[in-house]
């Protein structure tokens, strides 16, 4: 099962993915732990790659699609893959395109989980953190017995600074603009879902396999 799965921040693509690994037996593979791998394996790509980000640079598209190519090129890849966080532009799709048709590789699907900006800034701003052990609850959703103290040791509990409506609204605004043209891309392509992620976590999953089996 080859899988595109695309959220916005805070959508709980990170929850759906661990389970579609279970379920289908097939990697998780974010961009983020494809860079540090390539980073730590000092392949040649990892080390152009680790002194763009040592100079505070973006990493190019040319050593992005290369480090993806590798990855998608390793043999756990056989049976299928989630592939989270790439792409991010039409450019690395069409790139995509090309690595896929080499390995021979077809997509099944582009999950999309959906979620409203409203409801994942409330999400957001509604969630707190204990200082102290680093336990998470929701003012709405998982408030704490006591305002401001962590249920488990007493630490005093607050928001992180990527939590506040600000940041929320300038990230997803900028993320509904990202994913827009790769949006309709994929729906060109006939390969895009979209999930209602503000189902339960087990719904969203039934929708999700369900999607996959329907093609
Ligand atoms: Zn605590």
């Amino acid at each position: 099962m080859y899988i595109l799965l695309m959220g916005p921040p805070g959508a709980g693509k990170g929850t759906q993915a661990a389970m579609l690994v279970e379920k289908f037996t097939i990697p998780h593979i974010s961009t983020g732990d494809m860079f540090r791998a390539a980073v730590s394996e000092g392949t040649e790509l990892g080390k152009q790659a680790k002194a763009c980000m040592d100079a505070g640079q973006l990493v190019p598209d040319s050593i992005t699609i290369g480090i993806v190519k590798e990855r998608l090129a390793k043999p756990d890849c056989q049976n299928g893959f989630i592939l989270d966080g790439f792409p991010r532009t039409i450019e690395q799709a069409d790139a995509l395109d090309n690595t896929l048709e080499e390995l021979k590789i077809k997509l099944d699907r582009v999950i999309n989980i959906s979620v409203p900006a409203e409801d994942l800034i409330s999400r957001a701003t509604g969630r707190r953190i204990c200082k102290n052990c680093g336990a998470t609850y929701h003012v709405t959703y998982k408030p704490t017995q006591v305002e401001g103290k962590c249920d488990t040791c007493g630490g005093e509990t607050y928001q992180r600074a990527d939590d506040s409506e600000a940041t929320m609204t300038k990230r997803l605004s900028v993320y509904a603009q990202q994913t827009k043209p790769l949006v309709e891309y994929y729906q060109d392509r006939g390969l895009y879902t979209e999930i209602d992620g503000r189902q339960a976590i087990d719904k969203v999953l039934t929708d999700i396999v369900a999607s996959l089996r329907s093609e």
